[in-house]
């Protein structure tokens, strides 16, 4: 199955079965053809504006997605949690496995080159005022903005970059909307 770059996945919306993206090498991670494409592109005009960004995650399979969840889950229960508040805490804050974007090859986490994770007060940064002006042009929207989480089901993920393609991420720009409300599946 070929991609689609509205596919929605998400809580309870899982990766259709079948979908193997064709992935390419590039920054270090992998990611879908076409999104590769343009991610290089965006990368070389940040950084002719004197802005360098790296790509931190792209393509996730699915057994390393369940590996991070469970991580979550065990580093909260070792820190006093019930096993139930450690599952739901982590529920809100990472995907469960076949339910991240991260596993379509579309989905992309940028962060300054002296960052080794995502952190909120990336909002703070020049890369972060970079992307917010220029990353629809390259077709990537920023997927779980602020104070939107009862649409997306996700905190505020200032680094998380989903690749829609330039003319429906230029219209989600300019709509400030969501990728569910934009396909009508809030
Ligand atoms: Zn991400």
């Amino acid at each position: 199955m070929q991609n689609n770059y509205l596919l929605l996945v998400g809580k309870g919306r899982p990766v259709p079965t079948g979908l193997e993206p064709m992935l390419v090498d590039v920054f270090g991670i992998e990611l879908e053809r076409g999104a590769a494409y343009m991610l290089e592109r965006m990368f070389e005009k940040a950084r002719a504006d004197g802005v360098e960004l790296k790509a931190l995650s792209g393509y996730r399979t699915k057994e390393y997605q369940k590996e991070i969840f469970d991580r979550s889950v065990r580093q909260r229960t070792e820190q006093g949690l019930s096993y139930e508040q450690a599952y739901e805490i982590t529920s809100k804050n990472v995907a469960m496995p076949g339910e991240s974007e991260h596993n379509t090859g579309l989905a992309v986490d940028i962060v300054t080159p002296q960052d080794f994770d995502v952190y909120e007060e990336f909002e703070n940064t020049e890369q972060f005022r970079w992307l917010s002006a220029n990353a629809s042009d390259y077709g990537f929207i920023l997927r779980y903005p602020k104070g939107k989480t009862d649409i997306t089901g996700y905190v505020y993920e200032p680094w998380h970059y989903r690749y829609v393609g330039p003319y429906d991420a230029r219209r989600i720009d300019n709509l400030d909307v969501t990728l569910e409300e934009y396909l009508g599946a809030v």
